[in-house]
């Protein structure tokens, strides 16, 4: 392989880290993507990069990798409101840097253009607008293909300052959580359904008409925002000689859907396999698959859950940083593998997940999507019923939704 030109299929966060590392390293590089530009399956939502599933600072790591991390636009965090679910909000901190807001999509500051520039400038040649079989591609970084949870967010304008608060509540966001990011003037409110709804839009009004209640947010609509994520544990990482990284690879956090970290890792991975410094498969199942399983148990065990669960976590959560002076402390925990965890393991994968051959040939241990249920039916609040209203007049006024529930 060290001579033929490296075929990659996805210009996403995955696989244009593995294109800058190996373009970096004199390989000729092609990146093949369906879209018109790298982020174009994002628009303009903020997204955090986790700081917490390995000691080394995440920024410090894509350094030491040739990833220039100031070539896009980050807010470093080390606090942020935790709304338990009987609305009570409490703060965990740490004293360094907890993780980091980062915009995807296609504007210059984004990470997906800040990778793309490290790319072309290391010399990899990126075919936008391009279908590749992915017969003929080396690396698969395509992103998610199937849906397994959703999340629905709205964009505005607000004078809050910069700001993130996290809430954990089964009834605004089915099985899962919703999240306010406010940076530099523009905020987003995302609610993510881990279970099934109809008429999901209703969830994300109700959610907003929550922070307006808790928040001076003084917000102004932009748009709509959402996507979807897919989560697999493939049996295998690499298959008839194909790396598969980020979430085409099934290496996506189960628990909250932190992503981009495992998708620029593995990238990374994927390249130093093809230059002979690792072995993909071998690297893959020491540093992410414990990472991505102790999250699969954990999400087993918070479907199992509703809003007394997500207390009682809200509440170790706080106890463990008074006893310990660090609110990282307690995430760390939750992704370290342990003996109760590896017990655990088979029940989780039979409870939750389902074998699937995919169209490659690969098996998968999938979680699918899950149904609703029947608390999920419960009647809008009127605040809910007029942020619909507004959201109604913006979109006629020409806002735009980037994501709808036919996507899914
Ligand atoms: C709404 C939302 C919020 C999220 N929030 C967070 C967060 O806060 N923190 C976090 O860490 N993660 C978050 N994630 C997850 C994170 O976005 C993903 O895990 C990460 O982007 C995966 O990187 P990737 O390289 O696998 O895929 P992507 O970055 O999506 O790249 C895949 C690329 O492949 C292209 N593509 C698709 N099909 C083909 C094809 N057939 N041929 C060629 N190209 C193709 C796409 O156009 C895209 O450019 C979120 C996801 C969503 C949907």
């Amino acid at each position: 392989m060290a001579d033929k030109p490296i075929h990659i299929l996805g210009a996403g966060l995955s696989g244009l880290s593995a294109a800058i590392i190996l373009a970096n390293a004199g390989k000729e590089v092609h990146v093949y993507d369906v879209r018109e530009d790298s982020g174009a399956r994002f628009d303009g939502d903020f997204q955090g990069i986790e700081n917490w599933t390995t000691s080394p600072d995440f920024f410090d790591e894509m350094r030491n990798w040739g990833i220039d991390p100031d070539s896009f636009k980050s807010d470093a965090f080390n606090v942020v409101d935790l709304a338990h679910p009987d609305d009570i909000i409490t703060q965990p901190k740490t004293e360094g840097i907890a993780f980091r807001v980062v915009e995807r999509g296609t504007d210059n500051h984004c990470i997906d253009q800040g990778l793309k520039k490290l790319a072309l400038e290391a010399g990899a040649k990126i075919h936008y607008d391009t279908r590749k079989d992915p017969q003929e591609c080396d690396i698969i970084a395509a992103g998610p293909k199937d849906s397994s949870a959703i999340a629905f967010g709205e964009i505005f304008y607000t004078d809050h300052p910069n700001h993130v608060t996290l809430q954990l509540n089964d009834k605004l966001a089915p099985g899962a959580y919703s999240y306010l990011i406010i940076i530099d003037g523009v905020g987003l409110i995302c609610t993510c359904l881990w279970r099934k709804q109809k008429r999901s839009s209703r969830y994300l009004n109700e959610t907003i008409a929550w922070y307006e209640q808790n928040y001076e947010l003084n917000r102004k609509p932009i748009k709509r925002v959402g996507g979807k994520g897919d989560f697999s544990l493939p049996e295998k990482y690499m298959h008839e000689g194909r790396y598969y990284v980020g979430e085409a690879g099934g290496l996506q956090d189960f628990m909250w859907g932190f992503g981009m970290r495992y998708a620029i890792t593995s990238g990374v991975l994927a390249a130093q396999s093809i230059l002979g410094e690792c072995d993909y498969e071998v690297e893959v199942r020491k540093r992410l698959v414990p990472l991505v399983k102790s999250s699969a148990i954990n999400r087993f065990l918070l479907n199992r859950v509703g809003d007394r669960g997500f207390k009682l976590a809200a509440r170790y959560w706080m106890w463990d940083q008074k006893r310990k002076g660090d609110g990282l402390a307690f995430m760390r925990w939750l992704y370290s593998p342990s003996i109760f965890r590896n017990l655990l393991w088979p029940i989780a994968k039979l409870g939750m997940l389902r074998r699937k051959r995919l169209d490659d040939g690969r098996f998968v241990n999938r979680m699918p999507f899950r149904n609703a249920l029947k608390r999920d039916n419960w009647e809008p609040s009127i605040e809910a019923v007029e942020i619909g209203k507004q959201w109604d007049k913006v979109r006629k006024s020409g806002a735009h939704t980037s994501f709808t529930e036919s996507d899914t």
